[in-house]
């Protein structure tokens, strides 16, 4: 009876052993086995010699950016299209891990728990995905970038679908280059930019330095600064681009007049400055579809005033991500809160309150005067842009080239961020590419 007794109880164990193992397994598959059958090891999916077929992916406007054609992923048929919507279709590895074939792979290869692979029946939702991109703005805008880095976003501010998003260094899925891994031009090659990266922003942060004074001072439309083009501050010096002289706050939002700033954030003070900046979305990780973006960031906690001057104006340590700037941009254009902005389906839902509604509309009334007065509406044909450019100068390099903005047009609701890398100006620079963009989706 002992032995028994003691076989008995080892059975049991092996048995709860089972029995918890499976239990363990089948949990684990439930809630990962879409990742394990879509990871990019399992490459059959999109690679070559595939048996399997992915859905295909469109753009708004039908345009085939990519599809499976007898086991094999092709893409676009223009490089251009191709090239610059690497990041937003994604590549036939995986890499670039906030693609939409890497975010939606399940979906893309019909993954459903019971069934496995390719099942739409199921899983009722069809494995193709439209987006909704604008492929031809998409294409003329990265042409426009030349052979400069930087990131492209434009979305549509009332209803958050977007139309344009380009991220370079980028390179051709159907002609991947040898050198991926190597080449230095190739460098963060695998990051959305728009998402994932922040560069200094330079002038178009006087856009939150402004809105602070707005809040802060009651007298703000009428109080004014001279700008005798440079101006000691502490132990250095803030220097303008011009002579300006005395200038009322849109005047030095049209002129882009760092001395104006300069003074207008010492008055302000530096915890004035970081609040308005928190509450204009700095500091914080925003979603796109189930992506987190990367935060903007200023941190003027132990700042002098000289640190302080700089960074009213964009330069020191303030940094910008691309979505965030361009959903400030919508927030503005749209009385203070912005839809988030989608690439398929009907979206989240979810709103971004960015500023006040007080606020949105004197920000909108001076960044329509930049353009209309100061930059000139030639160069946006048809348009009723409303913008703000920024020129931020870097160390041993050329400068970051921002334009940040938004149409007034009620049938092209358009809000934008673009930054250039080592451009010449803002205007000039990531000007050209928004002007391509907005020409190719006209009016
Ligand atoms: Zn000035």
């Amino acid at each position: 009876m002992k032995t028994t007794g003691f076989r008995s109880f080892v059975l049991y164990i092996l048995l709860a052993a089972f029995l918890g193992g499976l239990g363990y397994f089948l949990v684990m598959l439930v809630v990962n086995g879409e990742n394990w059958v879509a990871q990019p090891y399992n490459g059959y999916i999109y690679a070559e010699d595939s048996t399997l077929s992915a859905g295909t992916i469109t753009d708004r406007d039908g345009m085939i950016l990519a599809k499976t054609v007898d086991g094999k992923r092709t893409y676009a048929e223009s490089e251009s299209v191709r090239r610059s919507l690497l990041h937003t279709v994604g590549d036939s590895s995986g890499y670039i891990g906030t693609a939409v074939q890497a975010v939606h792979r399940s979906r893309l290869i019909g993954y459903n728990l019971l069934t496995g692979l390719n099942d739409t029946i199921f899983s009722g939702l069809g494995t193709d995905i439209r987006l909704t991109i604008d492929a031809d703005a998409n294409a003329a805008a990265f042409d426009a970038f030349g052979v400069r880095d930087g990131s492209a976003f434009l979305y549509n501010y009332e209803t958050g679908e977007v139309l344009v998003k380009i991220s370079a260094p980028t390179y051709d899925p159907m002609n991947v280059p040898e050198d991926l891994s190597e080449n230095e031009a190739y460098e963060g090659v695998f990051l959305d930019h728009t998402l994932s990266s922040s560069y200094t922003p330079g002038s178009i942060f006087k856009l939150i330095t402004a809105a602070a004074a707005m809040e802060a001072f009651p007298d703000w439309n009428t109080r004014t600064y001279t700008c005798e083009e440079t101006c000691t501050v502490g132990d250095g010096q803030v220097t303008c681009l011009d002579y300006h002289g005395e200038l009322t706050l849109e005047q030095a939002l049209g002129h882009s007049c760092n001395i104006y700033f300069a003074k207008l954030a010492l008055d302000l003070g530096a915890d004035t400055l970081q609040k308005k900046a928190k509450e204009m979305g700095f500091g914080e990780a925003f979603q796109f579809d189930s992506v987190s973006t990367y935060a903007s960031s200023i941190d003027l906690s132990n700042a002098d005033d000289l640190t302080l001057a700089w960074s009213a104006v964009g330069q020191a340590d303030v940094l910008a991500n691309p979505y965030h700037m361009a959903l400030l941009m919508g927030a503005i254009a749209n009385g203070g809160s912005t839809p988030e902005p989608y690439l398929m389906g009907s979206g989240t839902g979810t709103k971004y309150a960015l500023t006040d509604s007080t606020t949105a509309a004197a920000l909108h009334t001076m960044m329509r005067n930049n353009v209309a007065n100061y930059y000139g509406d030639g160069m946006f044909g048809g348009y009723t842009l409303c913008a703000k450019t920024g020129t931020a100068e870097l160390d041993n390099q050329k400068p970051n080239c921002w334009i940040v903005g938004f149409s007034d047009d009620p049938a092209a609701p358009y809000a934008f961020a673009v930054c250039v890398q080592e451009g010449d100006s803002g205007l000039y620079t990531a000007g050209q590419v928004i002007a391509a963009a907005l020409n190719a989706l006209g009016t």
